[in-house]
């Protein structure tokens, strides 16, 4: 779906001198204050240090410089992205107060590409779940119908582009924790290769899978944020060490010829919607009458993905989250008497029930006995789902699944059971554990008149080809939805371009 003021056309606009980079933002900081309160997609807005960014993008724009391929182009942050001096509060209370002394290196890129931060957005704590429910501020609604859940663990960057408070934003993929929001919120989001994106300043759920990517209103738009802020980094020994061609190389070129997979084990899931499957075979004879040749394809070992994946993340987060002590950041419980009570009390008060539970989950799938049976097994079942991708990219370029087994539900209907809460993440979790790319594509709506997203996965480094698909799925799609606060942006030219 192109969007007017999508990514690419700020840029384009801002760099040309046509708008500025203040009017837009300030054209976005109008929808926050008319349906923020609505949505609660914010940690935190960042009016006036965007509207001093914004300036500085212009300055320079009438000095005759070029801000950046993101020159203009507002963007929120998922709030486990670290700002410096700025919170940065993985939405838990075990984090009160902490201000990071240094920036997330995606956050240096998107600097330095001239984009504007405009806030910190909400997400479930820790990243941990499906719906932006298990945030330690709220929950944030969907801007499609705020009696729903906007998806998660970014949901609150999802709602923000759906709800035009910015033009992207960026989140974090552990188990589908970009796509599954973006789904549910009718945008784009994409999960880079594992390594292909800094994690520098993400703060860490289980970073053997943990990637931060995009989310805009286009294919093309994704993308470009994911160029801005990909590339080797120095500060993370799991990046890649080479540069690969951009991830937006291949946009154009249609799908003449690509071989398409649709994953069998996904389309004929237990427990997925109609409406959804109607839309996924729609997709794919979208696909095919573009040129491209469609055919199923077996992918057995992802049907295992969900049972190792809530062994393996729980375990890595179990480690990661050991720090959090009360020592050394955010809450510490007052008037405890000794060192272990204090741990106890802070760890206790400073985390939500969900955290607990997968510190919990983690630590007994580690523990001595258990380690063989329960992590090392599921580690197997990663290196079969990776074999069985592979077989399947020597027949297909991209694969084809529905993102989500449904659309956007009510707000609290899953609240109260974690494990079907879990099912929502059953077809993004395995490009994680594979740490392959995968990206959500809007592609019209179901029944309830929701959005629906269509996933295109690829083999490792392939962005360019699973954008290229993505773009052509895109175009094919039937009318999605728009949020109704996403109202156009009536922008006039810049005062300075007209003199
Ligand atoms: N929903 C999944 C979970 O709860 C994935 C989260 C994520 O990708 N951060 O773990």
């Amino acid at each position: 779906m192109s969007d007017t003021f999508g990514v690419a056309s700020i840029a384009a606009s801002v760099r040309s001198g046509a708008l500025t980079a203040s009017d837009v933002l300030e054209a976005h900081l109008e929808r926050v204050a008319a349906h923020e309160d609505t949505i609660h997609a914010f940690n935190t807005v960042l009016a006036d240090e965007a509207r001093r960014r914004a300036s500085s993008v212009d300055d320079r724009v009438a000095s005759g410089h070029d801000p950046g391929p993101l020159a203009g182009v507002p963007i929120a942050l998922k709030d486990n992205l670290c700002t410096r001096g700025t919170p940065t509060t993985c939405s838990s209370r075990i984090l009160d107060g902490w201000r990071p002394p240094y920036d997330a290196t995606v956050v240096e890129r998107l600097a330095a590409a001239g984009a504007v931060v405009v806030g910190k957005t909400n997400l479930d704590e820790f990243a941990m779940g499906s719906s932006t429910e298990n945030s330690a501020f709220g929950p944030t609604r969907n801007p499609h119908d705020p009696t729903r859940v906007p998806g998660g663990s970014s949901g609150g960057s999802a709602a923000t582009v759906a709800a035009g408070f910015a033009a992207g934003a960026l989140g974090s993929d552990t188990g589908g924790s970009i796509r599954q929001p973006a789904a549910l919120c009718g945008v784009v989001g994409a999960k880079p290769t594992y390594g292909l994106v800094s994690r520098y300043g993400l703060i860490a759920f289980a970073s053997s899978l943990d990637q931060v990517g995009p989310f805009a209103m286009s294919v093309e738009d994704a993308a470009l944020i994911l160029d801005a802020v990909s590339g080797p980094d120095p500060f993370d020994s799991t990046c890649l060490t080479s540069v690969v061609s951009p991830s937006a190389s291949n946009l154009g070129r249609g799908v003449e010829g690509l071989r398409v997979g649709i994953i069998s084990e996904m389309s004929e899931a237990e427990g997925l919607a109609p409406d959804v499957r109607a839309r996924l075979v729609q997709a794919a004879e979208a696909l095919e009458s573009s040129g491209a040749t469609v055919a199923p394809v077996n992918v057995p070992a992802v049907t295992y993905g969900l049972s190792a994946y809530y062994l393996i993340a729980p375990a890595e987060a179990s480690s990661n989250l050991a720090r959090y002590d009360g020592v050394r950041y955010g809450l510490r419980a007052p008037g405890t008497s000794d060192i272990t009570e204090m741990y106890t009390e802070s760890r206790s008060r400073g985390f939500g029930d969900e955290v607990k539970r997968r510190i919990m989950l983690g630590t007994y799938a580690l523990s001595a006995g258990y380690y063989d049976a329960y992590y090392g097994q599921a580690q197997k079942v990663r290196t079969l789902i990776i074999r069985d991708f592979d077989a399947a990219y020597e027949k297909f370029d991209v694969l084809l699944s529905p993102t989500t087994p449904g659309t956007a539900f009510p707000i609290g209907e899953k609240s109260a059971d974690p494990l079907t809460m879990y099912l929502n993440d059953v077809f993004t979790i395995p490009s994680n554990l594979a740490g392959h790319p995968a990206v959500s594509v809007p592609f019209g709506s179901g029944d309830d008149g929701l959005p629906i997203g269509i996933q295109v996965l690829a083999p490792a480094l392939r962005e360019a080809v699973m954008f290229q698909a993505a773009e052509v799925l895109e175009s094919k799609s039937p009318a999605n939805p728009i949020a109704p606060m996403r109202s156009a942006l009536s922008l006039q030219p810049s005062a300075r371009s007209a003199k």
